[in-house]
């Protein structure tokens, strides 16, 4: 079983020539609405690679709400732990993307912020018996440590893809089994350091146990104290690279979950990336348990 505490956002997507200037109207054409949320989307990756997995958080009482509560449902997401909060409208993330395909990005976190220590404890009996504690940074900070202070009470492993970026504290740091960034996350949370390693001796410095960094189609790198091995990617064709980052954390933690060592794991996010990337969107994109394992038999 994985628990997932993170954000549910509807991704309203449209489509416009190009971006327009403050105070211009621009007119646009192919309106679509995507369920998502790093939370949603990572949970919904896991349950696809047939993990068990409980989403904890919040969405409002409205029609994006219900959406996405039925669709984490549909694929097979345990949705208790996710509760209506009648005071903020469900997160949406307003998505323009102009002819070069080019997006702007603004996101109105909504009920996400809302999701609080109590909602997590809620979700106790299930934590404390759970293989694996998985978040991102979509929601209050406080409810992340307190989460990850709870699954380390309960000998939990915790896994933070800390998306998106901003500093973090030190005693959180050192509650996370595994941290997953992407470059830029690295960079960002290494106080604008890019190189590679010096990032990641950084962030170990400042009590980070184990870093696993994904480097688009590089593949990814996992430290393990003063260890670094790097996993190569999958070569495919690349579609959209939507979600490649969730598809890569969730079957690292399905893998890791299994009893797989740390570098398998990096092995099958790599895998389950790589088949993200081959499939446009965000939810429909991510792989299947059995396409990852034909992969990785490559
Ligand atoms: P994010 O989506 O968060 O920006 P990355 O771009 O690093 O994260 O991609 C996450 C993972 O997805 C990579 O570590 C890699 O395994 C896989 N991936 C991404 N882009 C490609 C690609 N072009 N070819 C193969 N695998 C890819």
């Amino acid at each position: 079983t994985i628990v997932v505490v993170g954000s549910l956002n509807m991704d309203l997507v449209v489509r416009a020539p190009r971006h327009p200037q403050p105070g211009e109207t621009v007119i646009g054409s192919d309106f679509q609405t995507f369920p998502g949320g790093k939370g949603a989307n990572q949970a919904v990756a896991a349950a696809r690679l047939g993990a068990r997995v409980h989403l904890v958080g919040r969405v409002g009482v409205d029609a994006f709400g219900h959406t996405l509560l039925a669709t984490a449902q549909e694929h097979g997401v345990d949705t208790t732990f996710v509760q209506r909060d009648p005071t903020a409208p469900t997160g949406v993330a307003l998505i323009t993307i102009d002819s070069h395909g080019q997006n702007t990005i603004v996101v109105a976190p909504g009920a996400n912020m809302q999701v609080t220590e109590a909602d997590v404890l809620r979700a106790e009996s299930v934590l404390a018996t759970a293989d694996m504690l998985l978040m991102q940074l979509e929601c209050p900070l406080e409810v992340v440590i307190a989460a990850a202070r709870l699954a380390h009470h309960h000998g939990v492993p915790v896994v933070l893809n800390p998306a998106p970026a901003r500093p973090l504290p030190v005693d959180l740091l050192a509650l996370v089994d595994f941290l997953i960034p992407n470059q830029l996350e690295l960079q960002a949370l290494a106080e604008g350091e890019a190189d590679l390693r010096t990032a990641i001796r950084y962030l170990q410095q400042r009590g980070a146990r184990n870093v696993v960094v994904t480097l688009a189609e590089a593949g990814a790198v996992l430290a393990e104290a003063d260890q670094i091995i790097h996993e190569p990617a999958f070569e495919v064709p690349v579609v959209d690279t939507v979600a490649a980052g969730d598809a890569f954390v969730a079957a690292f933690c399905v893998a890791s979950a299994s009893g797989k060592s740390p570098q398998e794991a990096v092995r099958w996010g790599n895998a389950a990336g790589a088949l993200a990337v081959t499939r446009e969107g965000a939810q429909p994109s991510l792989p299947a348990y059995r396409e990852v394992l034909r992969l990785l038999k490559v």
